[in-house]
């Protein structure tokens, strides 16, 4: 953590001040734990605090204690708008370029009040007057308990705070699994214990909580995935009728990428997920295959080394040629042992 800009949020925060938080769109559970968990110490130490979302956040998350408070830019757009133009101070969490909060993001780039990005994600972008970005971090939520430590204010952050960050430090890590899990993120984990987070009632929370319904679709999803093992690659797709015949609810696709990597040889996964008009798409690999380059390159998208995501409005099906399309390019690296 840079010593200046600790300096420069703490002089910021010195007196009360109205504070907008915001997340990306699609919120995963990194996004809502930091959003929450920040929202939370910020409003023990007495500002006035919004904390805001483009869109719905899963099913999953919605026992953390603060989300029935989360504003939705899809459902409440003006008191969003009314947020924004009395904010003093904006934090942006878990994401850093103002695309990624569609509508949201048009405002605060017009906004007049101070802008502070807490992110964990590959090149951020330029607009924030004071950037905490460090990509070796496992999640946003992990830094978000450093910035309130190098704050000397541990004290303000409550049980409830310390629950929403595990949360995240959990699902963006795989459980404590993916490689960006370090010594710290363990003794950020302790610490979190420690202030009253429930380790054990959170992963019940999260992971054992799921209806039939999705189990259902987890094994259509494993029948039907494509393995190419030319390029040690899997691709699982939904599409619009499988969200009747599954009744998918928001969330219910998360985490499906991953179970293709379960495999011995398999090093990337790509799910595709017909929306409305769009096409949603996962990228996920272990070892040294950089799915943000891919899903920059060729999908609008980003995310990080080993977890990435981005978009289409070709439709599904041209969507999973195009990636076809490109794997010859990839195929030495894919292959690297
Ligand atoms: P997921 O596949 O779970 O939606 O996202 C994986 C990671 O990639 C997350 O860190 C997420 O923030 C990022 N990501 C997902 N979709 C997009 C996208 O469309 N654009 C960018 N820049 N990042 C994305
Ligand atoms: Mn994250």
């Amino acid at each position: 953590m840079n010593n200046t800009d600790i300096k420069q949020l703490a002089s910021l925060l010195e007196k009360k001040k109205k504070i907008f938080v915001v997340t990306h769109k699609n919120p995963d559970g990194d996004a809502i734990g930091s959003a929450i968990g920040w929202g939370r110490f910020l409003k023990n130490m007495g500002h006035e605090v919004t904390v805001s979302a483009p869109n719905e956040f899963p099913n999953f998350l919605a026992w953390i204690e603060g989300s029935e408070n989360i504003v939705l830019y899809s459902k409440e757009a003006d008191k969003v708008k009314q947020s924004i133009d009395q904010a003093e101070v904006i934090f942006c969490l878990d994401f850093n370029a103002l695309q990624r909060i569609d509508e949201t993001g048009d405002l605060i780039a017009k906004a007049k009040a101070k802008k502070v990005l807490i992110d964990h994600h590959q090149q951020p972008e330029a607009f924030p007057d004071i950037t905490f970005s460090d990509t070796s971090a496992c999640s946003t939520s992990q830094m978000v308990f450093e910035i309130i430590e190098a704050l000397g204010k541990k004290e303000l952050m409550d049980a409830g705070a310390a629950a929403a960050l595990y949360t995240g430090i959990m699902t963006d890590t795989g459980s404590f699994k993916f490689p960006c899990t370090t010594a710290e993120t363990h003794r950020v984990i302790s610490e979190l214990i420690k202030a009253g987070a429930n380790n054990s009632e959170i992963h019940l929370a999260i992971y054992d909580n799921q209806s039939i319904d999705r189990l259902a679709l987890v094994g259509h999803c494993l029948n039907t995935m494509e393995v190419m093992p030319q390029y040690r690659m899997a691709i699982i797709k939904v599409n619009k009728k499988d969200h009747q015949t599954y009744n998918i609810q928001k969330g219910d696709t998360e985490g499906i990428v991953n179970y293709p990597l379960s495999v011995k040889d398999i090093v990337f996964s790509a799910f595709f997920r017909e929306d409305k008009d769009l096409v949603k798409i996962s990228f996920r690999s272990k070892g040294s295959f950089d799915v943000n380059a891919l899903a920059r390159k060729y999908f609008n998208g980003g995310g990080h080394i080993n977890a990435a995501g981005g978009i289409s409005s070709d439709g599904l099906e041209k969507a999973i040629v195009k990636l076809k399309s490109v794997l010859p390019e990839y195929e030495k690296e894919l292959n690297k042992k």
